[in-house]
């Protein structure tokens, strides 16, 4: 990467995001981060990663779920730095619920959030990006990308579907300089997580610890959670021209998970 790059990350203001973000801010990327949150603590974020790596660093609060919000943040980040060259998308949200209790309203979010915003990211940027022989969409799946867990229809759902789009798009534009991948991160300690155990919990009839160790973690061979700081990295190597032949391709970070 000659000049500075320009990027999006969608749900950027805590978790596997914001890491993403700060290995992409890091390497010298200009920002916009997206999500929810405090504001005074995502402006601190967005002021700190600015200062710490000396780029430049926008916040927008578009709601992943809704195409015209999607639409006004596309426009604003171009507005802002002229070009975007990586995407990444990584905003989702979880429910855990037996099929038949799901709530048809949560049904609509998780695919809307954790699939659809991807559809509208890509179509929006993917002419820039061809235009300029040059771009890298980065979309983050899950282990559940590949394999199912009970409990989670929907996002099982929309994952699979997020694996489905990265390899179409990939052939779509495979000779125009534009790679591109699913992420699959099995386990990753985060508010996401965090808020799921619960439920988990009571859909299982077992305790939160139990939740922990005999469903999250027994899924992992490694027996470890995997960290956002990993995903940075695996992230950046995608950004890389050393990556340029990896494409509509899913990388399994997931500490064994589905090797089994
Ligand atoms: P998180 O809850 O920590 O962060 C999610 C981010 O998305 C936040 O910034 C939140 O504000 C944002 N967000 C939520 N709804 C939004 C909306 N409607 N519009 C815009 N932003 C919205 O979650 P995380 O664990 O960091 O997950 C990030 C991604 O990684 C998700 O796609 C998730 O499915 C995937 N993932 C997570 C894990 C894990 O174990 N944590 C594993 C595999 C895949």
């Amino acid at each position: 990467m000659t000049q500075p790059k320009n990027a999006i990350v969608t749900g950027s203001t805590s978790g596997i995001g914001l890491g993403i973000a700060t290995a992409l801010a890091r390497q010298g990327m200009n920002l916009m981060l997206n999500g929810f949150g405090d504001l005074q603590e995502i402006e601190q974020i967005r002021a700190g990663l600015a200062e710490t790596y000396g780029v430049h660093v926008l916040y927008s609060d578009a709601d992943m779920s809704k195409p015209a919000a999607i639409e006004a943040m596309v426009e604003q980040a171009q507005a802002a730095f002229g070009q975007i060259d990586v995407l990444v998308n990584n905003a989702g949200i979880q429910h855990v619920s037996p099929v038949e209790d799901f709530p048809p309203e949560k049904w609509d979010a998780i695919l809307a959030i954790n699939l659809s915003s991807a559809f509208h990211t890509t179509r929006l940027l993917l002419p820039g990006m061809k235009a300029r022989g040059w771009g890298r969409i980065i979309n983050l799946a899950s282990a559940h990308g590949l394999v199912a867990s009970p409990y989670k229809s929907a996002y099982v759902a929309a994952k699979h579907g997020v694996i489905g789009l990265t390899k179409s798009v990939a052939l779509e534009v495979a000779e125009e300089g534009v790679t591109v991948n699913a992420v699959c991160p099995g386990y990753v300690l985060t508010p996401l997580v965090e808020k799921q155990i619960p439920d988990t919990a009571k859909a299982r009839g077992i305790s939160e610890e139990e939740v922990r160790r005999d469903v999250l973690l027994k899924a992992q061979p490694t027996k470890k959670f995997v960290t956002v700081e990993q995903l940075g990295e695996a992230v950046l190597f995608l950004c890389g021209d050393s990556a340029a032949s990896i494409t509509g391709t899913s990388l399994s970070m997931d500490g064994g998970w589905t090797a089994q």
